[in-house]
């Protein structure tokens, strides 16, 4: 039987540009034939503009699971970072590997005609780095696993079962998102026929997302629809304004924020 990865390292993702390196455990193959290579594999490179599996970790080698994935896009990077995590045989500590290099980011800006200067002058809002390793904090409302820097995860845990211990369910609805991710939003936005300035009205642009630092996470509690100014009704949200700062937790976007974003009552950051 080959190794199942450790635990420890089956609880990090491995972050490069533009590949993520996944547990092979966290994800669900999506045919047959991939299952079969799944189940056998350590970790899974995934393309971060569509989450498309490229290739898989197993014990001889690499095994392809995309036509054409030997020529991905930042597939040297990935390897390399696979190479340094395998050759220390143990994950990174987390949160000691800072963020990841925004100049891919600043070249797809440009792609999308968005001049990141005059945005970033224009909210206040500052570029938010990606971290190179990320850690699960538990599972969201989708049972998705919901990856968070390693400080941010444990204090959401901490947060979510004291609320539990009160009778509170919270529930993550999203935490870690990607430059790529947010970029997708706006790739497929636009070719809605959207424009860029109003996709911006309700998107924050690529790049400028608190949730790219996995730090951030947008909460919800059973019964209510995500992201919702609604919330700001519920006992949820009552004990998150009375509690969540003692865990390191507050609101990004109060009413009348000077970024100009509107009120998210579901949206908390966390600061160390
Ligand atoms: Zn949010």
């Amino acid at each position: 039987m080959p190794a199942r990865p450790r635990p420890s390292v089956a609880a990090t993702l491995l972050n490069t540009d533009q590949i993520e390196l996944w547990p092979a455990a966290l994800l669900r193959a999506r045919s047959n034939g991939d299952a079969r290579v799944i189940a056998r594999a350590s970790r899974i490179l995934r393309r971060k503009s569509d989450g498309r599996y490229l290739a898989a970790v197993v014990p001889e080698g690499l095994v392809g699971l995309l036509p054409g994935w030997s020529r991905s896009e930042g597939l040297e990077q990935a390897l390399d970072r696979l190479e340094a995590v395998e050759q220390t045989r143990r994950a990174p500590a987390p949160d000691t590997e800072g963020t990841l290099p925004l100049y891919g980011l600043r070249q797809r800006l440009e792609t999308l005609e968005l001049d990141a200067d005059d945005y970033a002058r224009r909210t206040g809002l500052a570029l938010v780095g990606e971290p190179a390793t990320l850690a699960l904090a538990g599972f969201d409302r989708y049972r998705r696993p919901l990856w968070m820097t390693a400080a941010a995860g444990q204090a959401w845990r901490a947060l979510q079962a004291a609320a539990a211990t009160e009778g509170v369910r919270l529930e993550a609805i999203s935490g870690y998102r990607s430059h790529a991710y947010q970029l997708g939003i706006f790739e497929r936005k636009r070719a809605r026929g959207q424009r860029v300035a109003q996709i911006l009205t309700v998107n924050a642009a690529p790049g400028y997302s608190e949730h790219h630092g996995g730090d951030a996470l947008d909460i919800g509690t059973p019964g209510q629809p995500p992201a919702e100014e609604s919330f700001e009704h519920t006992e949820a949200f009552a004990w998150l304004t009375a509690h969540a700062g003692r865990f390191g937790f507050h609101m990004s976007y109060p009413r009348d924020n000077p970024h100009g974003i509107v009120y998210e009552p579901w949206h908390w950051r966390h600061q160390r």
